[in-house]
């Protein structure tokens, strides 16, 4: 495996594959490396025939120095992971390749100020900034991204059918642990034992909140029985909403003919968990 550390060396270690017009897979992280990334990771390898993975964790998504420096990092475990899967290249950035305050950034008007956004101002603009950049000096034929984030998800779609970058965005399902089903997350290692069990409900909260909608067609009546489960369980809710997957809104009432996403986020242990569901309405007459 190739480790590349600047956008010269990575040019260097992806010539041949773009010389002969490989198709490259390109896996954005923040490292401390999951069973979440490891699937959007073997995807890309699936897919492709060349993947490379970033590891970069991008100060301008952080709503706060602290919020950076809490962020988890086990750079030497996430590159044998990477070896172990097959990764062909590695793309570490060192800290002199983005500069720290850029005057130019991506942002939008619609999305990137509700939800996650709100709770962290500057995120999505921080996101959205260093993935155009790393799809820049990447160049990948495919983007893989997971629906974990699923507004980041969203406007990275935006980001890819708005700007000429020529490339083709795959996401994949959330992946969970297969016995309380909670999402895998870097931030998961900060929980209590009572935290993780606790964490639990929220999936489950959200996936019957998510069968409501079979006999209910009000957001408002699943969403605060979504709020009360959780808060019964002494959870700190932050958002719990149902939008429409085509721009983001939030219905007043839902339609067989549509399809949504029921989000959540809430803070436990201190520690911000977030989640989603799809929703399918029931037909009606
Ligand atoms: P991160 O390292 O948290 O920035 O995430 C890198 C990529 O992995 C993003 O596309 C995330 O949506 C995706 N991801 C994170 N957790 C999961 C998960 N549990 N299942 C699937 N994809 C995930």
């Amino acid at each position: 495996m190739n480790i590349a550390r600047d956008p010269v060396s990575l040019g260097r270690a992806l010539a041949r594959a773009r010389r002969r017009g490989e198709s490259i897979g390109f896996v954005p992280t923040m490292g401390s490396l999951h069973e979440g990334h490891a699937a959007l990771i073997r995807r890309s390898l699936q897919t492709c025939r060349r993947t490379v993975v970033s590891i970069y964790v991008n100060p301008l998504q952080f709503e706060s120095a602290s919020a950076l420096r809490r962020y988890p990092r086990s750079p030497q475990r996430d590159l044998s992971m990477l070896r172990r899967l097959g990764v062909d290249v590695a793309y570490c950035p060192s800290s002199g390749v983005f500069p720290p305050d850029p005057i130019l950034r991506v942002s939008d008007r619609r999305v990137s100020h509700l939800y996650e956004g709100r709770l962290r101002p500057g995120h999505f603009e921080g996101v959205l900034t260093i993935v155009a950049k790393l799809f820049l000096q990447v160049r990948p034929t495919h983007a893989f991204f997971g629906e974990k984030d699923f507004q980041q998800l969203w406007l990275v779609r935006k980001l890819a059918e708005e700007f000429p970058f020529g490339l083709r965005l795959i996401s994949a399902p959330t992946v969970r642990d297969p016995s309380t089903g909670l999402a895998c997350s870097s931030r998961n290692r900060f929980l209590s034992a009572p935290g993780l069990r606790q964490a639990a409900w929220i999936n489950r909260a959200i996936r019957e909140g998510a069968k409501m909608a079979a006999v209910n067609g009000r957001p408002a009546v699943i969403e605060s029985a979504v709020r009360r489960r959780l808060r019964a369980r002494d959870i700190r809710v932050q958002y719990v909403s149902i939008v429409d997957t085509r721009n983001f809104s939030r219905p007043s009432r839902l339609s067989a003919r549509r399809s949504y996403r029921l989000l959540a986020a809430a803070l436990i242990d201190g520690v911000h968990l977030i989640d989603n569901a799809p929703v399918h309405p029931a037909r009606r007459s």
